[in-house]
C-alpha cells in the first residue's frame, strides 16, 4: 500500500514541482501536480489521493483554503510545505488539521522521509491490535475501527487528532507531557510540542461540538489528560 500510494503534489513553483516528482516517482509513489489550489481540489476530488504534499502560498486558492475543504472531506493525510516566515500559518495550518509541515527550503529526500513516515502512521494506528474499546466518560474509541464517538455521534477526527485521543484515553486520568504525546503520535517527526496543543485543540473542539465538554483538560505546565 505504501508504495503504490498516490501523492498529490501542490506546488506553484514548476522546478520544485518537477523534483519533489521525480524523487516521488523514485520512491514508487504515483504522483499528481497542481499548481493552484482550485487544480488542487478538482484533482483531490476526482482521484482520492493518499496523501497530499500541500504549498501553502498559492495563487488564488491559498493551501490553508485547500487544507480547509480537504478537511471537511474526511482524514487525507496532509504535509504543509511552507516558508519559514509563515509560521503563523503553520500553526494555523495544524489547527485545521494538517499531519505535519516541513519548512522551505527543504531536501527533497527529506520530504520524501516525512511522506513515508506520515503514510506509515495513518496505516499503523498504535495498538490497533486492541479490539477493546477505549471508554472515557461519553467518548468512545475503537482502536480497531480507527473510530472515535461520543454518544453514537462519530467524531471526524484527522488521523493525528485520532491517535492522540487513542493513547490519552488509554490510560484515563493520568497527565501526559506533551514531549509523551508528541513521540507517541508523531514517532518520526521532527515538529515541536507546541504541535499536539494545536491537534489538540482541534480535538478538544470536536469533542465540545459533539457535547462532550470538560473531558480534555490541560495540566498546567505539564501538558494533557483525559478524564470524565
Ligand atoms: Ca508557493
Amino acid at each position: 500500500m505504501l508504495m503504490s500510494a498516490l501523492i498529490l503534489i501542490v506546488e506553484d513553483e514548476p522546478n520544485l514541482a518537477d523534483v519533489l516528482e521525480a524523487y516521488a516517482r523514485q520512491e514508487g509513489f504515483h504522483c499528481e501536480k497542481a499548481a493552484d489550489g482550485h487544480t488542487a481540489l478538482t484533482l483531490y476530488r476526482a482521484s482520492r489521493p493518499d496523501l497530499v504534499l500541500l504549498d501553502i502560498m498559492l495563487p488564488g486558492k491559498s493551501g490553508l483554503d485547500v487544507l480547509r475543504a480537504i478537511r471537511q472531506d474526511g482524514a487525507t493525510p496532509v504535509i504543509l510545505v511552507t516558508a519559514r516566515a509563515e509560521e503563523a500559518d503553520q500553526i494555523v495550518g495544524l489547527e485545521l488539521g494538517a499531519d505535519d509541515y516541513i519548512v522551505k527550503p527543504f531536501r527533497p529526500r527529506e520530504v520524501m522521509a516525512r511522506v513515508r513516515a506520515v503514510l506509515r502512521r495513518t496505516a499503523n494506528v498504535p495498538d490497533s491490535h486492541d479490539s477493546t474499546p477505549l471508554r472515557v466518560g461519553p467518548l468512545e474509541i475503537d482502536r480497531r475501527a480507527v473510530s472515535a464517538s461520543v454518544q453514537g455521534q462519530q467524531l471526524s477526527l484527522t488521523p493525528t487528532e485520532f491517535r492522540l485521543l487513542a493513547h490519552l484515553a488509554a490510560a484515563p486520568g493520568r497527565a501526559f507531557t506533551r514531549e509523551e504525546l508528541l513521540a507517541a503520535a508523531l514517532p518520526d517527526s521532527d515538529a515541536l510540542e507546541r504541535v499536539v496543543d494545536a491537534h489538540l485543540a482541534g480535538a478538544r473542539r470536536k469533542l465540545e461540538a459533539a457535547g462532550a465538554t470538560g473531558l480534555l483538560h490541560t495540566v498546567r505546565g505539564v501538558g494533557y489528560r483525559l478524564s470524565a
